[in-house]
């Protein structure tokens, strides 16, 4: 997103990515109304529209039966399609807009010059490391960033610490045109419908098991160690009393991608001459399957900073820092405080008490966590002003 909007204003912009595209990446895989929104106003809506289909709310559960539907409103919708094909085509944006695209390159840490500024990254390729300079660099290296890692701005945090499995199947049935979280009393399972009867499948939970090895190259001993505790889905849902007839002739068609420690607190949005987007700014939970629209918002919000520094010279990050509090923070206590909650086995099941009877609280935190009223303002604001980047 930060590599399409510079490069649309004009901006010489190189993208560097260590995967080759198109890649997968472990995700729920929705985009959610407010994020779709945001997708619509930079003008690639459309064909992630096209390429995805539409998921038109959710279906919480909780571990006693209680099962909640709560509908987005009836003209809004987010979209599910794999990130294989949403990534690919937000690179394909930003290359159609001028954008220089790298992808098998890995980059290993900040170029800092003696005044102390990032002055460009170095990248290994083949065996070696090279250095590639820049006037401003922005870090959207995802949750275990090794440049917010390598200059001190991001660490895995301490607690909660819990682990993400995915994988795909067919077969599964009882699949709406609503995304489901299942939040059990040892974590949560997200389902989404995915176009050609494929589902998708995340199982989130804690793993206290998988520690130590903290100083390793960013948690792949660690990825490595909880992969071996968990190769098969089947056997969990399996055990799950509301999912298990659902899953009873599915099949599971990839192999099961790892994701943790899920957590990442950053400190800060930048350095000077770094700007941080997306999980690289830092990560709270997936289970509200918003970040994207963090992503989204935060790579839009660092071009737009970078554009200030390149115009003034004056260093932005703490402006940018700013402009993220004041656009996140109210949702990122949102997102806490519901990490905190699944955290509690006695919580989860006095709020799946609760929602045996009043399900309004639910209902609203799925409004919430979708970005309902973002996706109502961008579209009253185009309709009444049209597109528009900023
Ligand atoms: C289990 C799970 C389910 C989720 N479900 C949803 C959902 O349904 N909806 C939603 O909105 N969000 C969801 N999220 C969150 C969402 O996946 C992230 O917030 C989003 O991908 C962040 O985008 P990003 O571009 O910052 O990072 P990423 O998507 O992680 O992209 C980072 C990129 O940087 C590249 N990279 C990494 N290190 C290097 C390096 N050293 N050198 C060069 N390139 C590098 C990677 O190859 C990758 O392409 C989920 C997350 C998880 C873990």
């Amino acid at each position: 997103m930060a590599a399409l909007t510079l490069a649309r204003a004009g901006l010489r912009v190189r993208l560097i990515d260590r995967a080759r595209f198109p890649r997968d990446k472990l995700c729920g895989d929705t985009i959610n109304p407010g994020s779709l929104a945001l997708l619509d106003r930079l003008g690639v809506g459309a064909g992630i529209r096209a390429a995805g289909i539409p998921v038109r709310g959710m279906t919480v559960t909780g571990p006693n039966g209680a099962s909640v539907i709560a509908e987005y409103p009836a003209d809004i919708a987010g979209v599910a399609l794999t990130r294989r094909v949403l990534d690919q085509a937000l690179v394909d944006a930003a290359i159609g807009a001028g954008a220089e695209f790298d992808d098998g390159l890995t980059v290993t840490r900040a170029v800092v010059s003696e005044a102390s500024r990032v002055t460009g990254v170095f990248v290994r390729c083949g065996g070696a490391e090279h250095e590639v300079r820049a006037r401003l660099v922005i870090a959207a290296d995802g949750r275990a960033s090794r440049l917010a890692g390598s200059l001190g701005l991001s660490a895995f945090a301490p607690r909660p610490r819990r682990w993400a499995f995915g994988a795909y199947f067919e077969g599964v049935t009882g699949v709406t045109a609503r995304g489901e979280m299942h939040v059990r009393k040892d974590g949560y399972i997200g389902v989404a419908p995915l176009a050609g009867g494929i589902t998708n499948v995340c199982i989130v939970r804690g793993l206290d098991a998988v520690r130590g090895a903290e100083a390793d190259d960013r948690g792949a001993d660690l990825v490595r160690s909880a992969r071996a505790s968990l190769t098969r889905l089947a056997p969990r849902l399996a055990e799950d009393g509301q999912l298990r007839d659902r899953f009873a002739h599915a099949t599971q068609i990839t192999d099961v991608a790892v994701l943790g420690p899920l957590a990442v607190d950053a400190q800060g949005s930048g350095w000077p001459g770094l700007l941080l987007a997306g999980d690289a700014a830092g990560f709270v939970d997936p289970m509200t399957g918003d970040g994207l629209r963090f992503a989204i918002r935060g790579g839009m919000l660092a071009a737009d900073a970078a554009m200030r520094e390149v115009a003034t010279g004056a260093a932005q990050h703490a402006a940018l820092d700013r402009r993220r509090r004041r656009e996140f923070a109210g949702k990122w206590r949102v997102n806490r405080a519901l990490r905190a909650l699944v955290g509690s086995p006695s919580g989860v099941a006095l709020a799946a008490r609760v929602a045996q009877y009043w399900d309004l609280p639910i209902r609203s935190l799925v409004a919430i966590a979708g970005d309902v009223a973002l996706a109502q303002t961008v579209d009253r604001r185009e309709q009444s002003t049209g597109p528009s980047l900023a």
